[in-house]
């Protein structure tokens, strides 16, 4: 391994970050699909187990070529000391509650209907205090680190209403009580959004998303310093939670475009928030590059893009958002989100199904809501295709 170009912009850091050498010339990392890696001596051995030296040893302790050259490129690109890789993004948030999240954990404003469910029914199963509150109920989270809750969770722009968060205002809070502060950036991506540089401790990514990019990998990834990455690194050896080599690899291979796809998803994304905005049948649209939406101002302080991610409310109600999920031809009616194709789901009917209407009401979800993840087609096939369908 060489030194990562830690100066370097985020796009050379996602090509050259992994710091791999490889013996014949390889430009990336190849898949190192071993289970296990061989020493000379037991001195050697015990060096690496030790960590007196780097080295490879087993790969569901994650010491693998490929894991490591990928987890290199992940630190990167989210500027941070170290990253561990999963086998998907729930793993990553598991493994960051039962380690960070004992003391009490503080979830603000909508977060994926699997991380609320993680923290409403499994977490305090084992005893753990869960909080979620919502935007309009911040005024709470003084009184809940006072009370002791030691994490504090959240997604900015959050699923599906974008709504966003200062990260800066939110740390000193977490700060100033001794707790420490996660953000979720799987929507945002570092392309748009890097939280440690304002002020967040780790940093949690569906890597299934963005980060692989094409719909085909399943993944998760935690950032952060290494001081606090070190314990989570004992929950995913002994949880079994680690990625595979292959997909690591692949994974790998995603991040080097990472850049190029998530600045055409924001310029395309940005294009269609516009033509909605301007539809008479669209009643409503949810994207903080729109200058009016609530947003607007705190993206721009801490965001360099505004995503691939719009919503929108349609005119008619619930069974007409239903109608025009179900005549789009372009975007696939399916959940997840950030892979090449565009993607539509209606909220009610998928990630926030398991909630009440009056939950839903109250995270400022109707059943005319429609969340659009744009993909890497041309902007104007699917600006035409959104028109047909709404007509
Ligand atoms: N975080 C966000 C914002 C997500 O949208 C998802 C999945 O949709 C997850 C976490 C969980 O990731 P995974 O499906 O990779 O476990």
């Amino acid at each position: 391994m060489t030194d990562k170009p830690t100066g370097a912009g985020l796009a050379t850091r996602s090509i050259h970050g992994h710091g791999f050498v490889d013996a014949h010339g390889s430009p990336h990392p190849p898949v190192y699909d071993s289970t296990t890696f061989g020493f000379d001596t037991t001195a050697d051995l015990l060096d690496v187990v030790d960590g007196r030296k780097p080295g490879s040893l087993y790969t569901r302790y994650g010491m693998n070529p490929t894991i490591q050259a990928l987890e290199q490129t992940l630190a990167g690109l989210e500027g941070a000391e170290a990253a561990w890789s999963f086998c998907s993004g729930m793993a990553a948030e598991t493994a960051l509650f039962l380690t960070h999240g004992r003391e009490g954990i503080v979830c603000i404003g909508d977060a994926y209907g699997g991380t609320l469910e993680l923290l409403s029914t499994q977490l305090p199963l084992l005893g753990i205090k869960t909080h979620l509150i919502l935007g309009g109920e911040l005024d709470r989270l003084e009184g809940l680190l006072a009370a002791g809750a030691k994490l504090v969770f959240l997604e900015t722009p959050t699923n599906p209403t974008l709504e966003l968060f200062d990260i800066r205002a939110i740390a000193a809070k977490a700060h100033a009580h001794g707790a420490l502060l996660a953000i979720d950036n799987t929507f945002a991506s570092p392309v748009n959004q890097q939280p440690l540089t304002l002020g967040a401790d780790l940093v949690l990514h569906s890597a299934t998303k963005y980060l692989g990019g094409h719909s085909d990998l399943t993944a998760g990834a935690l950032m952060g310093p290494a001081q606090l990455l070190g314990p989570i690194w004992d929950w995913r050896k002994n949880l079994g939670s680690m990625i595979a080599p292959t997909t690591a690899a692949l994974l790998a291979r995603s991040l080097r475009t990472l850049v190029v796809r998530v600045e055409r998803q924001n310029a395309s994304a940005l294009r269609i928030a516009r033509a909605m905005d301007a539809h008479p049948k669209v009643a409503r649209v949810f994207y903080p590059g729109l200058a009016d939406s609530p947003g607007h101002a705190l993206a721009r302080q801490q965001m360099q893009g505004f995503g691939g991610m719009v919503s929108i409310e349609v005119s008619g109600g619930g069974a007409a958002a239903t109608r025009v999920a179900d005549n789009l031809k372009l975007f696939a009616l399916a959940p997840s989100l950030g892979g090449a194709e565009s993607l539509v789901t209606q909220p009610c009917t998928t990630t926030h199904h398991g909630l009440t209407p009056q939950e839903r009401s109250r995270r400022g979800i109707t059943d005319a809501t429609l969340r659009l993840s744009v993909g890497l087609e041309d902007a104007e096939d699917l600006i035409a295709d959104l028109e047909q369908a709404l007509g």
